[in-house]
């Protein structure tokens, strides 16, 4: 059966040249890059190459780079290393559409007395600059706002946003998980003090991501132990994971350098133009402003996204929704209804997204199936049938 993925926001296949690149230190070079001998000092320089790579694909020097275990945690070492220990009264900015790991990351500080205000945005993802101006505070410490939208791929105005920080003298850190690899990143132009990283949504392998932290900033660490990435994140380095993400990295580079994400958007184009055009009653969620090229959320009218995500499985082609199943009920996205749609809409919501290793056929697959699956689903409903006259 011919299989197709098309989430690759939620991870992405480990590239071939990457897996090749991280093998050997599997077995022949197993040193403990913190040890002396002949051995560690093999691994320390590959994880040293490692961070090279990754500070270029940023725009940054190596030194800048903390290696973590993924996404999750550089969010949480950005957002707690910075807040933790601050003296009150304490205030932090993000916004409504952040992923869980900051969102919670949050929820977390409020519960330790610091006050955190979450940032509306308009209709189309996007938080307005002036909104960020204005809930600074005297005590506002950090400002965190993603760099594009792991639901919609909806790029945030970071640039603007870290002028108004530079100016108020706020920290400024941004979740750029969903950005790397797909758009130009240099943080001297965001302005930003902290950016966030994962391997696997790169085609690096899951586990292992990165946090830029800006020269001169002072990290309370999370975890307490060895002297480890300069004293920011204790424990012995995952060395074939970190070798793997700085492979990723360069391949990330080399792709946005040959032009990888303008083909990446016109095959996102020609799904989306090719659903949109054999189905009424759908649209996109943030196709009118600038997104990554990998990424698309649309709407099925009177359809539920989960049926829809079980229908197209069963036929070959993966895809999600960004529904989370909370004690048994399907809550809307709250990206989407952050976004202003109505929860029927948001759950009928389907995000699609492109890896490296995604082909044209892979698109002509996805729109051959598509409105099928959704006329069929569409048939079984009984709003679908009299709101579009189906018999
Ligand atoms: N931030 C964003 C925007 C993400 O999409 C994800 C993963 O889905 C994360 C953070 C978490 O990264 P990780 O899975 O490496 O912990």
């Amino acid at each position: 059966m011919q299989r197709v993925y098309l989430d690759n926001n939620a991870t992405t296949p480990v590239l071939p040249e990457v897996f090749e690149a991280m093998r050997p230190y599997f077995g022949e070079h197993f040193g403990n890059a913190s040890s002396i001998h002949h051995h560690g000092q093999e691994t320390r320089a590959a994880v040293e190459r490692a961070r090279e790579s990754v500070a270029g694909l940023l725009g940054c020097q190596a030194s800048e780079i903390v290696f973590t275990s993924g996404g999750t945690e550089a969010d949480n070492l950005a957002i707690f290393g910075m807040m933790s220990g601050v003296a009150s009264p304490s205030h932090v900015i993000t916004s409504t559409v952040e992923h869980h790991a900051v969102l919670n990351a949050c929820k977390q500080l409020e519960g330790l007395g610091c006050d955190v205000t979450y940032l509306p945005v308009d209709g189309q993802g996007q938080v307005d600059p002036q909104d960020v101006r204005q809930a600074l505070r005297p005590s506002t410490r950090l400002i965190t706002v993603m760099m594009a939208n792991n639901e919609t791929g909806v790029l945030q105005p970071v640039e603007e946003i870290g002028k108004i920080a530079a100016e108020a003298g706020v920290r400024f850190h941004t979740d750029a998980v969903q950005a790397a690899g797909k758009v130009a990143i240099d943080v001297g132009r965001i302005r930003c003090d902290l950016l966030t990283i994962s391997g696997h949504k790169i085609h690096g392998p899951q586990g292992v991501g990165a946090l830029y932290v800006k020269k001169g900033m002072q990290l309370r660490p999370m975890l307490y132990g060895g002297s480890h990435e300069r004293s920011r994140r204790a424990g012995t380095e995952n060395v074939p994971g970190i070798v793997a993400l700085g492979k990723a990295a360069a391949v990330a580079r080399q792709g946005l350098e040959n032009g990888g994400d303008r083909t990446m958007a016109a095959m996102r184009d020609r799904l989306q133009a090719a659903v949109l055009e054999k189905l009424e009653a759908t649209g996109v969620n943030g196709g009118g402003v600038d997104r990554v090229p990998n990424t698309t959320n649309i709407y099925f009218d009177h359809i539920e996204g989960e049926a829809l995500v079980i229908a197209l499985d069963l036929k070959g082609l993966a895809v999600s929704t960004g529904a989370a199943c909370s004690s048994g009920a399907i809550e809307p996205s709250h990206v989407l209804t952050a976004m202003g749609l109505p929860p029927d809409r948001a759950r009928a919501s389907i995000r699609f997204s492109l890896g490296k290793q995604n082909t044209a056929e892979d698109v002509d697959f996805a729109i051959s199936l598509i409105p099928e699956m959704v006329g069929r689903l569409r048939e079984l409903s009984p709003l679908g049938k009299a709101v579009l006259g189906k018999h």
